[in-house]
Order: structure tokens, then sequence, then C-alpha cells
């Protein structure tokens, strides 16, 4: 039996973010994860001499992120390399009309390439009428405060877009699928409007793309060395099997081999669903919370290939073809999991992070390309992965050359808890995040990170926190850091 002020269950960017935190605050701090390593889904494998994560990976904002955030106030700051989407480009958009043609855009908020969207989204310069609509749109989004945002968290992503009057069906496309689906992985009739606006604004102020040499799991390695250097410990490749309480409080943790360990605070990063009903016990809550915690639903996940190629191919590292229409709507990604639809009309994402410094052998790249799925963990995968491959020829056709790709490994939903949080629920497992940024669970609604059990806590994904994937998960621990460090110091 070892004692602790703090117990942290999951090394995630989530439970990292706070243990390190509370670590640096003179705390004393076990950090404990099943993994090898701390970074969760966003874990870096070093393998033949390429650094990659398992799954394609984009980080917003480029600018002002709280992992700098993090690393500052870490002291850590000159221990991580900061690569950003302005040196070596954000990513190139693709945008295929009904009849085959494909336009391109290099992503940049610097003028005058920013004009270059209109040609992307099939808006001609002598088509001022359609300009003008999305000067508008534009505009109205950007210029909402946070009353106004605050207000549209009971309509869908799509039902507001929808209600702003006719716009040209191209920048629907892109508006929907990059500040909905894209940037939230769930779909715009579900994502509720205030984070599209919020993130929308995000984007326009802070850009998109940013990465870290040696990884964001690295990012997170770094990081979680706070804990030892202050005392704490961090202790991997050890599955938490129960987080016990004793009298209505939480008190400590026990691991699949029995370890005990005891403190007056314990952190989940394991996802909120997880930890209420497997790891504390639906028994210890009351029925409401335990209904409320069973009806949050999940995100989207994806599926596709890992390339690894003899020879560089892309020189972005993110291109992403959107089909026109390519908004779908929640049944239609059910209609594809039952099999009385094909997946013919959603975003494709190819990307790769070995253009950047160190991450793979000299001239060979490993490449991403996926489509987004639903979270069940036995996803037919043979439609989607056909769909990628068309669509993949149609914009880095250089790809599929004799000799190029050296090695395939089929990206599906069952992998992802293996590195990241439990399957457990029907239809769960695969998602990318967590719970869905979706209504009645985004924004005001979001879960707590504080629960009714007194001093345990959730942190990660799935609570408090707002942006896109990591970035929500280490606002999330930067949240609930405040509150743990307020319920210890009372
Ligand atoms: C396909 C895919 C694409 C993605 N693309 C992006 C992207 O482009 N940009 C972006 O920012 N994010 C992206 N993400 C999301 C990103 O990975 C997550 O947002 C982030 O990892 C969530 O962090 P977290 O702290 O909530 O939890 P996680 O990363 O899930 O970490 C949870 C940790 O808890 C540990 N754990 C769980 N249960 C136990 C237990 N019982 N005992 C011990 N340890 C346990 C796990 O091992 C894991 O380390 C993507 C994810 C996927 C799967």
């Amino acid at each position: 039996m070892q004692n602790y002020d703090v117990i942290v269950v999951g090394a995630g960017p989530g439970g990292t973010t706070v243990a390190s935190l509370l670590a640096n605050s003179g705390k004393k701090v076990l950090l404990i994860d099943k993994n090898q390593k701390p970074g969760g889904r966003m874990m870096t494998i070093n393998r033949d001499g390429f650094s990659y994560e398992l799954f394609p990976i984009n980080c917003v904002p480029q600018h002002d992120s709280l992992f700098e955030k993090l690393s500052q106030t870490l002291g850590k700051e000159n221990h991580v390399k900061l690569i950003l989407g302005d040196d070596f480009g954000i990513g190139k958009l693709f945008y295929e009309n009904r009849e085959g043609e494909i336009t391109s855009w290099q992503m940049g908020l610097k003028f005058p390439g920013v004009l270059k969207m209109f040609g992307f989204i099939g808006v001609k310069p002598w088509q001022l009428r359609s300009i003008f609509q999305i000067a508008r749109v534009v505009g109205k989004l950007r210029a909402m405060d946070e009353t106004e945002i605050s207000a549209l968290y009971n309509v869908s992503a799509m039902e507001y877009l929808d209600s702003l009057g006719p716009m040209p069906a191209g920048f629907r496309t892109f508006m929907l699928a990059s500040f909905g689906e894209g940037a939230f992985e769930m779909t715009s009739d579900r994502v509720a409007a205030g984070e599209m606006v919020r993130m929308f604004q995000e984007t326009f102020s802070g850009s998109g793309g940013r990465y870290y040499e040696g990884g964001v799991g690295h990012f997170f390695e770094v990081m979680a060395q706070t804990v030892e250097e202050k005392g704490g410990k961090v202790r991997m490749n050890a599955r938490v099997e129960s987080i016990n309480t004793w009298d209505g409080s939480v008190c400590g943790i026990t691991t699949q081999t029995g370890e005990t360990y005891t403190a007056p605070v314990v952190i989940s990063n394991a996802g909120i669903r997880q930890t209420v009903l497997k790891l504390v016990g639906e028994d210890k809550f009351e029925t409401d919370y335990v209904e409320r915690i069973k009806s949050l639903e999940s995100n989207l996940a994806c599926v596709g290939y890992r390339y690894f190629t003899s020879r560089p191919v892309l020189t972005s590292p993110m291109m992403v073809l959107f089909p026109e229409g390519c908004v779908a709507k929640y049944s239609e990604f059910e209609a594809i999991a039952h099999g009385e639809a094909k997946p013919e009309n959603g975003y494709i994402y190819l990307g790769t992070t070995s253009l950047y410094p160190n991450m793979a052998p000299v001239d060979k790249q490993v490449v991403y390309a996926v489509v987004s799925c639903l979270p069940a963990l036995h996803v037919e995968s043979k439609p989607c992965l056909e769909y990628i491959e068309k669509g993949v020829r149609k914009i880095a056709p250089e790809l599929y050359e004799p000799d190029v790709i050296t090695h395939t490994e089929i990206m599906t939903t069952a992998i992802v808890p293996s590195v990241g949080n439990d399957a457990i629920l029907p239809g769960q497992g695969g998602e990318s995040y967590g719970i869905a940024n979706s209504i009645g669970q985004a924004g005001p609604h979001r879960p707590k990170g504080d629960t009714p059990i007194s001093g345990l806590y959730i942190v990660g994904n799935d609570t408090e926190g707002f942006g896109l994937g990591t970035h929500q998960a280490v606002d999330s621990g930067f949240k609930v850091y405040e509150k743990v460090v307020a319920w210890l110091d009372n």
C-alpha cells in the first residue's frame, strides 16, 4: 500500500496535463497507465526509424495553443520543439463537384492566397452574389460574442448554417465538413452549432497546423517527466482494475495485479463511461447520474490505411478530398454500418507527419488515408477501404505506382481501445475522442470533471474542455487541475 495526494489513472493528453500540473504545484502524484508510455490514443510509436502516431493527427490551433501554456508552466518549453504549419504548409484541400471536376486550395489565411479559396469551392470571381453570401456568413460568425454563441447549443451546426440563408454549395460543404464533422468527428446534424462557431473563430484567429518534433505522444512523455522530477511516480504497463471508494468518498485504486494505492483524490482519464460504469461501479452512484452517463453518445471513428513508402510521396502534411455535398447525416453512417449504403460521399483525409524533421528515414514516409465511420468495434471496413483507394487515386495517384508502398497496415476501430479507453458499451469503443460534442452534451451541457463521489474527478475529452481532440483533452486537464487544487486547499 502506497499513499499519494493524487492518483491519475491514464496518461493520455488529459491525464498527463493534470498530473504534471499537480506535481508541479507540489502534490505527490501517482500517474498510472496500462500503456508502455504516455500519450494515450496519440502515443508515439518508434519503429524502423519512423516516429509516428497510430492515427492521423493535425493539431489546432497553430498559435497560442494550450500545449505551449502547459510546457511553459512546467518549464519544459525548451525540451519540446514546436513545428508550425506556417513553415511546412498547413494542408491542401481538394473539392470535387458533381461533374467530377477537382479544384484545390493550399490552405492559409494570408493575402492573396486566401482568395484562392473561392476557386476551390467552385465560386468564380464574377459570381458576386455568391461572394457576398460567403462574406456575410463569415462576417456574422466571426463577430459573434460569447452570449450569442452560448445560445447556439440546442441547435445543430447543419440546421443553424442552413438557417443563414442561401450560400454556395461548396462553401456549405467546406464549413460543415471542416468545422463540424472534421473538427469534432461527429456529423454536423448532431454537433452543437455553438461548437462549430467557436471552432471557426478559433481556427480563424489561431489558424491550423501544429506538431512537435518527436511526435505528439512524445510531447506528453516530456510533460509526464515532471511527475517524477517533483517526487511522484509514473507507473506504466499497469492496468487499473478498480477505483475504490469508502463511505461516499474515493480512497484509491487497485491494479489488475492486485497492487493497491491510496489517495484522497483520484482523477480518471479512462473515459467517463468506463470510470462510472466499470472502474468505480454504477452501484456507487445515484440512478439519475448513471442513466445520464449511459445516454451519452460517442463521436465517430476512423477506418483506413497506414502506408509505408519507399520514397517521398506527399508534399503537404494534410490533404483532404471533399466531394460536393459530403455532409453526411448520422443516419447515413448508420446505413453504411448496416450494409444498406456505400460510403461514396464522405471526405477522405490523406496525411503524413514524415515531412517534419527526424520523423522518418530519409526519403521515406508513413502516410495515413482514412474516412469516418461509426465507432462500433466490428465495422465492416472493406467498402470504406475501397472508397478511400478510389479517392486517393484522384489526388495522389503516385502513391499507387509500382514499388512505392512497401508495407500496408489497416486501421480499424478495434485498434483504438488497445491504446485508449476500454470498449464497454454496445456500439462503442473505436471513437476517436470519446463522447461527442453534440447537442445536449457540448458547451454548457458537457459533463463536469467533478462527480457525485467526493474526491473523484474525470479528465480528458469527455469532460469540461473545448477544442479539437488533443486540445480539448489538455483544456480539460487545466480545468480539472483548478478544481482539484481548490478541493485540496479546502
Ligand atoms: C483516428 C483518430 C484520429 C485522431 N485525429 C486527431 C487529430 O487530428 N487531432 C487531434 O488533436 N486529436 C486527434 N485524435 C484524438 C486524440 O487522440 C484524443 O483527443 C486524445 O488522445 C484524447 O485524450 P484523453 O486524455 O481524453 O484520452 P486518451 O488519449 O484516450 O488516453 C486515455 C489513457 O488512459 C489509459 N487507460 C484507460 N483505461 C485504463 C485503465 N483501466 N488502467 C490504466 N490506464 C488506462 C489509456 O491507456 C490511455 O493512455 C484522433 C484520434 C483517433 C483515434
